[in-house]
């Protein structure tokens, strides 16, 4: 359907206003307008709404979906499809925290890890991601091992993915200052995202203000995990938040999970959100991963909440929010595979991002590409790479009840050969 080379013209494409950036044209209640997109060299030359008969040889989308390709903010490929050799037992945070930890100890060679995050890649890049940020376990001796992997893996797939880092450990792990200096130099060298995870310990307040301190020091973007829990009295946001403001950061900084702040009493979370915007602190929910890990206390209960944190709250203060994939098919989410649609799709049901959709298709789009300083990506504008996604859905209800699998991915101009990996790739890392 979409040319191999040269320039072409779609006529009767869908588009959604959140994701087409100066396109004044009549969208419907949906947000959605019919357009025609014209493709040159790659790139988009226009976008136009009907208004003439478009040329006899436009080809006819006749109201088919057409997205910019997604940006997936928050993933781990380097624990990605362990699955099958180390399951979680019980399907806790707890219990997928030690199995993860007993399977880096033993089998997280190089090696390894590169052969399962190009699986992940692969998979991405066929679903129709074109930027991706994956954090990296960085404790001792993980660090030495991953971020050559990741530099490798990066040039690999340059121009395919953009491929970004965070490092990963304990906010305890700060505590050891000059193994946490050598760290934040080692992720600078890469070019990469100063991460921790953040809880509840005493020295919280300190140990942030030395995150912030090399952060600043080596110029870095900061990630965060924080709050992955039901406790109430996690409140490590908004500790991020207090910390961001008297450190003067900034740069970027991208918060995830934040769970417990959807348990919280409103004037405690009020505080909070406050504080998360006038920091300017954007975050990142992971439906998907949350729902399956939270509020599972033993086999015996059925799960009352969704784990997701408040982003209608947040976003209705102007709070950059996304939401993003997380784990694949490792003991923190048995399932996944880095399908943003897949994640839109259960963001929406989820989070209730319909009635109205209003401008959530940012969350996995534009976004996020702001959050990642991705210039361009994430919408569709004239003038941008022509990497867009064309859908069989017309409307959102047909977008979303489908898995859409044969939709047609393309990039630069060109629709890619969608091959998605096969399992049986891995089986031999998976024995022993
Ligand atoms: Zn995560």
């Amino acid at each position: 359907m979409i040319p191999t080379t040269g320039s072409y013209r779609l006529a009767n494409v869908r588009l959604h206003r959140s994701l087409t950036p100066g396109l004044a044209a009549p969208f419907d209640a949906d947000g959605f307008t019919l357009a025609d997109i014209a493709v040159a060299d790659g790139k988009i030359a226009c976008i136009e709404t009907p208004g003439r008969s478009a040329p006899a040889d436009a080809i006819d989308l006749a109201g088919r979906i057409v997205l910019p390709c997604f940006v997936d903010c928050h993933t781990h490929i380097d624990k990605g499809h362990i699955w099958p050799r180390k399951p979680n037992p019980d399907g806790t945070f707890m219990g997928a925290l030690n199995a993860t930890g007993a399977d880096r100890t033993a089998r997280w060679s190089a090696e390894d890890v590169a052969r399962r995050m190009d699986f992940s890649l692969r998979s991405a890049y066929a679903h129709g991601t074109k930027a991706l940020r994956t954090h990296l376990d960085s404790v001792p001796p993980q660090e030495e091992i991953s971020w050559p992997v990741f530099e490798t893996m990066r040039e690999k797939w340059r121009g395919r993915i953009e491929l970004q880092a965070a490092c990963l450990l304990g906010i305890e792990g700060v505590r050891d200052k000059k193994w946490f200096e050598r760290l934040a130099k080692r992720v600078a060298a890469a070019k990469g995202v100063l991460g921790v995870v953040t809880y509840m310990v005493p020295d919280l307040e300190e140990l942030l203000d030395q995150v912030f301190a090399q952060a600043i020091k080596h110029g870095l973007d900061l990630d965060f995990h924080a709050d992955e829990t039901d406790d109430v009295a996690a409140i490590s946001l908004k500790k991020i938040a207090e910390a961001s403001l008297w450190n003067g950061f900034e740069g970027n900084i991208l918060v995830g999970h934040c769970c417990s702040l959807a348990r919280q009493p409103d004037l405690e979370v009020l505080d909070t959100l406050d504080k998360v915007a006038k920091a300017g602190l954007a975050v990142v929910s992971l439906p998907m991963c949350n729902l399956y890990l939270q509020d599972r206390r033993n086999n015996h209960t059925t799960p009352r909440w969704r784990g997701v944190t408040l982003l209608h709250e947040m976003k209705a203060r102007g709070i950059k929010v996304a939401v993003a994939s997380d784990n694949t098919r490792d003991p923190f989410y048995a399932y996944g595979d880095l399908d943003m649609l897949e994640v839109y799709r259960m963001a929406t049901r989820i989070l209730h991002f319909d009635h109205p959709v209003g401008d959530w298709p940012r969350a996995v789009a534009a976004t996020p590409a702001e959050v990642m300083r991705l210039e361009g990506a994430g919408v569709l504008a004239a003038g941008g790479s022509a990497d867009f996604i064309v859908f069989k859905g017309r409307s959102w209800t047909e977008l979303l009840s489908r898995p859409e699998s044969d939709r047609i991915v393309v990039r630069e101009g060109r629709a890619i050969e969608r091959q998605l990996p096969d399992y049986a790739e891995l089986d031999e890392l998976m024995v022993g």
